[in-house]
């Protein structure tokens, strides 16, 4: 297959390198991921400035495009103008750092992956669950068999796969959970400093809670040192308030 590989965390971090390794065992795979680092820039896209492209060697060798934007912007452009035709699937990541829970929604690796399902192409994105220099080789091979399966089962429309991986050996890895989006988020805390011009500024630092142990979700299964995997859309519709909702007897307008 022909699989676009980018990332949220730039062209040069170690998670898309262990990755194309993997993969481009079976495929022909394209490179193209954001020239610095987009954690958590969600699905942006860039529309004030230009996208500019640099060819980018790693140990020597041609390893892919750098774009100076996000990664729903790499995606986009590789599909529209850097390859053709477009990939039979794109695979997003491996992200430093899980994406579970509410986290989904600011995560530039899962939006990568949406973008693609978007522009009608299948797609997985995959995290590990650390920020601590990982060995990213367990989920990378795990990535490589189920983009097996992915070929053989195909997926839905608008469909992507969320993989979350336990940053633990293989031996350790307790097996494989299909779960839904869990609620686990980020817990924000504000540190209040001063700047050497005595203006008050804040960076944000919050921490993620412990992972859920019971349940069905995402985070339930990395808790107990399982895989991952979520099918997800883009679709934010509730569906079992919408006909509920058609039964509110609205204002007309020009009454309010
Ligand atoms: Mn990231």
């Amino acid at each position: 297959m022909r699989i676009l590989l980018t990332n949220d965390d730039g062209i040069y971090a170690k998670g898309i390198e262990v990755l194309h390794e993997q993969l481009s065992k079976d495929h022909d795979v394209v490179v193209v991921a954001p020239e610095t680092e987009q954690s958590a820039v969600g699905h942006a896209i860039t529309l004030t400035d230009p996208l500019r492209v640099k060819s980018i060697n790693r140990n020597e060798t041609f390893f892919g495009y750098a774009v100076k934007g996000t990664p729903a912007d790499c995606v986009k452009l590789a599909i529209n103008e850097l390859m053709k035709p477009p990939p039979d699937l794109v695979v997003s990541g491996i992200n430093l750092g899980a994406n579970v829970g509410i986290n989904v929604i600011y995560s530039g690796t899962v939006s990568a992956a949406t973008e693609g399902t978007i522009l009608g192409v299948p797609a997985i994105a995959v995290s590990i669950n650390t920020f601590r220099d990982p060995d990213f080789r367990p989920a990378a091979r795990f990535t490589r068999l189920l983009v097996r399966q992915v070929r053989e089962h195909g997926l839905p429309p608008y469909t992507s796969l969320n993989v979350n991986v336990p940053a633990i050996s293989e031996s350790k890895i307790r097996g494989v959970r299909v779960t839904r989006q869990g609620v686990t988020r980020f817990v924000e805390k504000f540190d209040r400093r001063i700047d050497p011009r005595e203006n008050v500024y804040y960076w944000q630092c919050g921490s993620n809670p412990p992972l859920e142990e019971d349940g069905d979700t995402d985070a339930s299964a990395l808790a107990n040192d399982c895989i991952s995997i979520t099918p997800i859309q883009h679709d934010l519709t509730n569906y079992d308030f919408l006909e509920s909702l058609r039964s509110w007897s609205f204002p007309k307008v020009s009454d309010s």
